[in-house]
């Protein structure tokens, strides 16, 4: 019998992929699991080895840290229960996922609600329930303020800095260099620092830097981490005793060599193609650094004051 490992969830038998112990490649699954048209198959065991390998490093290291899943990665439920039991948070980056994750009954204290375009209910719904808020730009902080006031909430903030850095990624899905429409940037963070200096409605609690997706290389992150920590520094010198979180968002990049050879051959059942499979795996490897590369890669940056935030989205979950 010929059995091929892809990961921890995936494995061909003698030509048929199997999700951990159910055959996929079979036309029972249709009549198993009652379903008349094309789905996906997640493996609980490998979101479960996917999130093992940011908690063993982060716990090993010693480190204080919230691992947030950035849940626009994939909300499906049933995947959203494993990651709650699992001990994990979630970013969000809309008002729909708010309320979705306050339903799946995650801790609020520690949800972080991101988004430059936050609509009045969706911040008065985040205040209601003392979820960290990152403020996205002037217009934002103003209009946090302005919600502070009308509803006598207060308000625990993240400022969401663009450090200027390319992420050298696809411009769709590159968030941290200077012209992005996302973070504060210079002369509008100084006012925002401001802002917050004079209000006695909100705290800040921390800073957050998410630069992008699909970054293969850690050196990105860790310059963006210079770069919040020098802000930081400042912020305190400025009084901002409150600051806790040091966010340094997601966006690690994940192996697609891998998945498009995997999808390619999942028709194919012959001995030889699984040999080719394993051929086409071992030269289409891609570098991308592992989750603990990147903590490995900004751990000797980190303070004693600093509670380290990821926001892993699509490497938990691819
Ligand atoms: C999308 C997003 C993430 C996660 O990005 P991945 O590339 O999926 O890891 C993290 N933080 C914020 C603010 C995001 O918008």
């Amino acid at each position: 019998m010929a059995t091929y490992r892809l990961n921890n969830g995936f494995h061909f038998e003698d030509g048929n992929l199997f999700c951990e112990d159910i055959k996929v490649s079979s036309e029972s699954i249709f009549i198993d699991l009652h379903v008349k048209s094309p789905f996906f198959v997640f493996s609980e065991a490998q979101i479960l080895h996917n999130v093992k390998q940011y908690k063993d490093v982060l716990d090993q290291l010693n480190l204080k840290y919230i691992l947030n899943y950035s849940m626009k990665a994939n909300a499906n439920p049933h995947i959203m229960r494993i990651f709650k039991e699992s001990g994990l948070s979630l970013t969000l980056v809309s008002g729909m996922e708010l309320r979705f994750a306050l339903e799946c009954g995650f801790n609020p204290k520690t949800l972080v609600f991101n988004g430059n375009g936050k609509l009045d209910e969706e911040i008065a719904l985040a205040l209601k329930h003392d979820v960290l808020l990152n403020i996205d730009s002037l217009f934002n902080m103003k209009q946090t303020l302005r919600i502070c006031r009308k509803t006598g909430h207060k308000a625990r903030l993240l400022l969401r800095i663009n450090p200027g850095i390319n992420p050298d990624v696809h411009r769709y899905v590159s968030t941290g260099q200077e012209g992005s429409k996302f973070g504060l940037f210079s002369e509008e963070l100084q006012e925002v620092i401001e802002a917050a200096s004079d209000s006695k409605e909100v705290e800040v609690v921390g800073l957050h830097c998410h630069l992008g997706s699909t970054i293969k290389k850690t050196e990105i992150i860790r310059n963006s981490v210079r770069v919040l920590k020098h802000i930081w520094k400042e912020m305190k010198e400025k009084g901002f005793c409150s600051l806790q979180y040091l966010n340094i968002g997601g966006g690690l990049g994940i192996d697609y060599h891998k998945l498009v050879h995997f999808e390619c051959r999942l028709q194919q059942n012959q001995e030889e193609e699984l040999a080719e499979i394993k051929d086409g795996l071992s030269h289409g490897k891609v570098q991308v650094p592992s989750a603990r590369d990147l903590v490995e890669s900004v751990v000797d940056l980190l303070e004693e004051d600093m509670t380290l935030v990821l926001e892993p989205g699509r490497s938990l979950i691819a």
